[in-house]
């Protein structure tokens, strides 16, 4: 007899959800999980809370407010005269939004009776889950079930070592209490767009090294290269097909030396951030007389249900192959614990929404007009841009366009690509429109708010079929 039918290792945005819907289905459930704040206290939320998407969005948001004051607040006729930045506010505000969001999954677990185990868990045949404690204390727990959702950390590269305060990964840049006059970052990906954004709208003067020569190379490339234009416009110097080769530590600061195509180069930098990607966590999460096996790359292998080679054992989130968003991680958790209590449940994988929090933000869902065309599928465009957008115009975002790429056979919408302010939330109904296998004739009959931004998607749909209304239609390709 098991101590719980489901134990769930790691608490982050998998793990955590996972375990509230096992107890929601009746499912006696324990998350072991060892994250400890900066006062060394346990908490939930792994990496999204705590240093990933929750800490960065609420800086973001600051810095958005900042720049948008700072530069167009005469355009709306706000004289706000000279503003300053307070970052150690800015700071405590950040601190208060991750602290409250921690605390609320605590509540959660509580209010569905999840246990929370605090330490780090490891896992032993025969589905036990031994729990070592902050104080090195060592529990032993079984499941009939246990779900691995240990996440994942940053990639760190020899040529620049993360030194604590001057390289720095992207917990380590959410962190600082001054903000930079330089700032290096490595990797033009998301992180490496969010954080250099961020403190470039707060004052430092940033250059983006990337190795390739294709910026955004996973997206939609129309709306890459429109995002990059605006990026490089807005003061983002980013550096293509620079690979860094080592980095030199001084009391001011750092060098990075890289090549491109016309050579040997080097910058001085103020600090330097590493964001080159992210690597799958799995260190002591399964004891060695186990054996649980891993791909290449370090991911913990699983079927198209998330189950491991050990029977009852499954794995979800960032620690198993896909692409590492949260969301995704949380709808894994979501249909393992309905698969535990016998319910049927499935993730399109095809219907997972990516998006990168600049301003404006870059959002998609779906094919990219790249992948259709090295598919042969045979497609139709049809795109709105904001500055045909009454609501777009009248918030001053006219910077941006929505893309939707439907099959030129049957109709119905492949992929969605948005550019723009608020292209996130525009961008979810291209989610559901994938999810539900909508066509352009059902999402032409639907009728949208006005004036929304999300008109621009109904005009986009419009226009692929050459019947958008405000703009002057483009013939077909
Ligand atoms: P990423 O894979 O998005 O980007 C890393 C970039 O670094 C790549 O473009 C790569 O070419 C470049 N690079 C690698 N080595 C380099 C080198 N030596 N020199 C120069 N460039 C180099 O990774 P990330 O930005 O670190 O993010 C990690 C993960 O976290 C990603 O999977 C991302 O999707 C996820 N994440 C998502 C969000 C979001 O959803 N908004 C936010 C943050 C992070």
């Amino acid at each position: 007899m098991s101590d719980y039918d489901v134990i769930v290792i790691g608490g982050g945005p998998a793990g955590y959800v996972a375990a509230i819907r096992a107890a929601q289905l009746g499912l006696s459930t324990a998350c072991v999980d060892k994250w400890l704040d900066d006062s060394g206290n346990p908490v939930l939320g792994g990496t999204c809370l705590n240093v990933g998407c929750i800490p960065t969005k609420a800086l973001l948001d600051s810095s958005e407010r900042f720049e948008s004051i700072k530069l167009h607040g005469a355009d709306h006729g706000i004289i706000a005269g000279d503003i300053s930045v307070d970052i150690d506010a800015m700071m405590a505000r950040k601190h208060k939004v991750v602290g409250e969001l921690t605390g609320g999954i605590a509540g959660l677990f509580k209010a569905n009776g999840v246990t929370w185990l605090q330490g780090t868990g490891t896992l032993h045949p025969e589905h036990k889950v031994v729990v070592t404690a902050k104080d090195g204390s060592e529990s032993t727990h079984s499941a009939t079930n246990v779900i691995i959702a240990t996440g994942s950390v940053p990639v760190e590269i020899p040529p620049a070592p993360l030194t604590g305060e001057t390289i720095v990964d992207n917990a380590g840049a959410l962190a600082w209490n001054s903000v930079p006059k330089t700032l290096g970052v490595i990797g033009a990906g998301v992180i490496g767009l969010e954080l250099g954004s961020l403190w470039r709208r707060l004052g430092s003067t940033v250059t983006v090294i990337e190795a390739q020569d294709t910026f955004l190379p996973m997206a939609d490339q129309q709306t890459a290269k429109a995002a990059l234009r605006e990026f490089k416009k807005q003061g983002l110097e980013i550096k293509l097909g620079a690979l860094v080769k080592g980095t030199d530590i001084a009391d001011d600061g750092v060098t990075v030396s890289y090549t491109d195509k016309d050579g040997d180069q080097s910058v001085k930098v103020e600090r330097l951030i590493v964001a080159v990607g992210r690597r799958p966590y799995t260190a002591g999460v399964a004891a060695d007389d186990l054996d649980l096996l891993t791909d290449e790359r370090g991911f913990i292998h699983v079927d198209d249900l998330c189950q491991t080679n050990l029977p009852g054992v499954w794995a979800i989130g960032d620690v198993v192959r896909g692409p590492m968003l949260a969301h995704k991680g949380s709808e894994e958790g979501i249909v393992v614990a309905e698969r535990i209590a016998g319910h049927a449940a499935h993730l399109n994988y095809d219907a997972i929404p990516s998006v990168i929090y600049t301003h404006p933000e870059v959002a998609w869902v779906g094919a990219s007009e790249e992948q259709l065309k090295a598919d042969g599928v045979a497609y139709k465009v049809g795109a709105f841009p904001y500055a045909a957008s009454g609501r777009a115009k009248a918030m001053n975002e006219t910077t941006g366009q929505v893309r939707v790429l439907a099959s030129a056979d049957n109709d119905r919408v492949l992929g969605v690509h948005v550019f723009g302010a608020h292209a996130a939330d525009i961008l979810a109904q291209g989610v559901i429109a994938i999810e539900m296998q909508s066509t352009l004739k059902d999402l032409a009959a639907t009728v949208f708010a006005h004036p929304t931004l999300s008109e621009s998607f109904h005009e986009a749909v419009l226009a692929a079929d050459q019947m958008a209304v405000h703009i002057v239609n483009r013939k077909p390709r």
